[in-house]
Order: C-alpha cells, then sequence, then structure tokens
C-alpha cells in the first residue's frame, strides 16, 4: 500500500486510476495541473509519482526536473505518445519508470510495486548506530542508551537525517530542504526550535552538547560522544 500522487490532466482517465489504485488499497492524491502537482508533492509528499507528459501548465521533463530539485520520490511516467526518445530523455531526466496509455490496471500495479522495491532498497538496511543512539529507519524508534526516545514525526526525520551523516556538518538551509521539503527557504526559526526539542529529548542541551553540536554560523553535527 502507498500513497499515489496522479498528476494528470484528463479527468477521465483520472478517476479511472483513482479507482484503479484505491481498489488495490493504495490512497491517492491528485491534481490535474502541473503545478498543482508540485504543491501537493510538497505539502503531502508521496511514496509515488505519477506524471502525465501532456499537462497544460507545464511540459513533463520541466516538471519532472522540478520535481527532482526537490524530492528524490519514484515517479512513473505515463506517455499518450508512442515517443522512445522522449521517454529516454525522461528516464535520464531522473523518471524511474513509464507507461505508454492504454495500459491496464495490473501493469500500472507491477510498475508501482518495483520502483517501491527499488526505492525500498535505497533506503540503510539496518539500523543506524551513532554510539549511544541507535536509529530504525523502517520501524521508525529511535533509543538512546537503551531508553527509547519518544519523538515527533518532525524530530525522528530530523533526527535520522543528522545519523546518516554522522560527524558532517549540515546548514539549516539543507535541513529545511531535506527534512521540511522546502527548498526555497523557509522560517529558520522552525529548524532551530526543532533543533531545541531535540536536544531536550536527547538530554542535552546547545551549550553543553553530548550529541548534537551546533557549529556556529554554519549549522549542526551529530557526533558520537568520545
Ligand atoms: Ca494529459
Amino acid at each position: 500500500m502507498a500513497d499515489v500522487l496522479i498528476i494528470e490532466d484528463d479527468a477521465t482517465i483520472r478517476t479511472a486510476l483513482v479507482r484503479a489504485l484505491s481498489a488495490r488499497e493504495h490512497s491517492t492524491m491528485t491534481a490535474p495541473t502541473a503545478l498543482d502537482g508540485l504543491q501537493s508533492l510538497v505539502a503531502h509528499p508521496p511514496d509515488v509519482v505519477l506524471l502525465d507528459l501532456g499537462l497544460p501548465d507545464l511540459d513533463g521533463a520541466s516538471l519532472l526536473a522540478m520535481i527532482r530539485a526537490v524530492s528524490a520520490v519514484p515517479v512513473i511516467v505515463i506517455s499518450a505518445r508512442d515517443d522512445g526518445a522522449g521517454i529516454v530523455a525522461l528516464l535520464d531526466a531522473g523518471a524511474d519508470d513509464y507507461l505508454v496509455k492504454p495500459f491496464a490496471a495490473d501493469q500500472l500495479e507491477a510498475r508501482i510495486r518495483a520502483v517501491l522495491r527499488r526505492s525500498d532498497s535505497a533506503r540503510p538496511a539496518g539500523p543506524l548506530v551513532v554510539g549511544p543512539l541507535v536509529i530504525d529507519a523502517r520501524a521508525r524508534t529511535a533509543v538512546l542508551d537503551g531508553v527509547p526516545l519518544e519523538l515527533s514525526p518532525k524530530e525522528f526525520d530530523l533526527l535520522s537525517y543528522l545519523a546518516e551523516r554522522p560527524g558532517e556538518v549540515v546548514g539549516k538551509r539543507e535541513l529545511l530542504s531535506k527534512v521540511w521539503n522546502q527548498p526555497y527557504g523557509g522560517a529558520d526559526k522552525t529548524v532551530d526550535v526543532h533543533l531545541h526539542w531535540l536536544r531536550r529529548k536527547l538530554g542535552e542541551s546547545a551549550d553543553e552538547p553530548r550529541l548534537l553540536h551546533r557549529v556556529r554560523g554554519v549549522g549542526v553535527k551529530l557526533v558520537p560522544p568520545p
């Protein structure tokens, strides 16, 4: 089961896709234009995107480039044309797979499952360990010194993002972009507030850090204690 974002301007096809995917226990979001689709993707990050190439406001390649600037979500391109060269260009531009209309619902389901398997295996297989901190991305659990942490979803995402890059200084702009999906900037305060909460849950403070260290003027880094 996946959250599927359908970007398709043809209402008949959209409805048919929603029906087919819902019948297979997926949840769907729909967008009739490229810009609606992009907005939806940022507001509610889906597990997979179905992208119709013929949209009224932007061509598929431009939209794909915009999606790739903000997200690594798997994208399955749906093309009405039998456009070999265009499809190769889109796959090069970061599409994960494609289907040419008309296609059977079972075909679509098989493609969705295939791209989800691939994106799943791109995640770290085992738990992340940074000193006394153990993070299991699949179970979405974090344990510090053997004690489970009670983290909000965003706190968990933030901690995971830093734990995947131990010792690396990560800027607030990068955190806004990758954890909050706000590549065009936003309130730095959001990051500060969440870092503050996260520190409290880790039982430390900015002035007396143990794992989460502030690098003034640059960002933060997560490092195992000595
Ligand atoms: Ca279309």
